[in-house]
C-alpha cells in the first residue's frame, strides 16, 4: 500500500455549543498528546461565535480551529454573513464549505461552494470542500455521476492541492447511524482521488486528502481510517464530546 499522508480528522460542532462547551476543547488539547500528533492531525469546526474563544482555549496546544462556512466576499453590505478574513482574524485556519445542510437548507449550488472555497484560499484558510449523494442517488446507481459533478463544479481547479481537502459525506449516513460499507467507502475515495488528479493535476496528489464522514463513531472509526485512500474523518455528532473525538482520533492509523 503506499504511503498515506498523516490522518486529519475534523469536528463538525454545527449549531451546538455555548462557552460552556469550551472545556470540551480544553480538554481535547490535553488528550492530543505527543503521540497522537504524529499520528493525526485534529481540527475542531464550532459554531462562528466560539471559534475566537477556541482559538484562544487551544493556543499552544496543535488543535486546530475551524468554522463552518463563510461569505464569499471579504466585507460589505451582507448582514448577518461572516467572512474568511473574520473568520481567520478569528484565530481559524480552516473552514468547511459545501456542507449537505448548506447545500440543502440554504440551497448553495455547486458554484456557490467553489466560489467560497476560493475565499477560503484568499484569507490563508484550508477549505474542506464537502460532497455527497441522497439516498435516492445510491438507490439509483448514481453516486459516482453526483460525485463527479459535484467535484467538477465545487473545487476550484487553480487551488494548491495541499491546501485544499475534499470530505465524502453520504448525505444518507450523516447523523443517522447508517454507514456505507467499507468496500463503497473504498470505491468512492479511489474515484475521487482520482477525479482530484484530473481536476487539479497529478502534482501534489500524495499529500491530498479525501475525508470520510457520515455517522462515525469510536466503534467504527478505526476500520474505516484504515482503508486506502481515506485520509480521515469529517466528525458531527461524536465530536461534541472530548472522549468520544479524542477515541476517533486515536483510531487513526500510525503513519508508515
Ligand atoms: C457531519 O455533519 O458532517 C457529520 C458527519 O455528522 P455525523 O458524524 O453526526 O453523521
Amino acid at each position: 500500500m503506499p504511503a498515506k499522508p498523516r490522518s486529519l480528522i475534523v469536528g463538525n460542532w454545527k449549531m451546538n455549543g455555548l462557552r460552556s462547551s469550551l472545556v470540551e476543547i480544553a480538554h481535547m488539547a490535553r488528550g492530543y498528546d505527543s503521540k497522537l500528533r504524529r499520528a493525526c492531525e485534529f481540527i475542531v469546526c464550532p459554531p462562528a461565535t466560539l471559534v475566537y474563544f477556541a482559538a484562544k482555549e487551544a493556543l499552544g496546544s496543535h488543535i486546530g480551529i475551524g468554522a463552518q462556512d463563510c461569505h464569499i466576499e471579504a466585507s460589505g453590505a451582507f448582514t448577518g454573513e461572516v467572512s474568511a478574513e473574520m473568520l481567520a482574524d478569528s484565530g481559524a485556519t480552516t473552514v468547511i464549505v459545501g456542507h449537505s445542510e448548506r447545500r440543502s437548507y440554504s440551497a448553495e449550488t455547486d458554484g456557490d461552494v467553489k466560489s467560497k472555497a476560493l475565499a477560503a484560499l484568499r484569507a490563508g484558510l484550508m477549505p474542506i470542500i464537502c460532497v455527497g449523494e441522497t439516498n435516492s442517488d445510491r438507490e439509483g446507481g448514481h453516486t459516482l455521476a453526483v460525485i463527479k459533478r459535484q467535484l467538477s463544479g465545487s473545487v476550484p481547479g487553480s487551488a494548491d492541492s495541499e491546501t485544499l481537502v475534499v470530505a465524502y459525506e453520504p448525505i444518507w449516513a450523516i447523523g443517522t447511524g447508517l454507514t456505507p460499507t467499507l468496500a463503497d467507502i473504498a470505491e468512492v475515495h479511489r474515484f475521487i482521488h482520482r477525479e482530484l488528479n484530473a481536476i487539479l493535476g497529478s502534482h501534489g496528489a500524495a499529500l491530498r486528502r479525501v475525508l470520510y464522514g457520515g455517522s462515525v463513531k469510536p466503534s467504527n472509526a478505526r476500520e474505516i481510517l484504515a482503508l486506502e485512500h481515506v485520509d480521515g474523518a469529517l466528525v458531527g455528532g461524536a465530536s461534541l464530546k472530548a472522549e468520544d473525538f479524542l477515541a476517533i482520533a486515536r483510531a487513526a492509523p500510525a503513519p508508515h
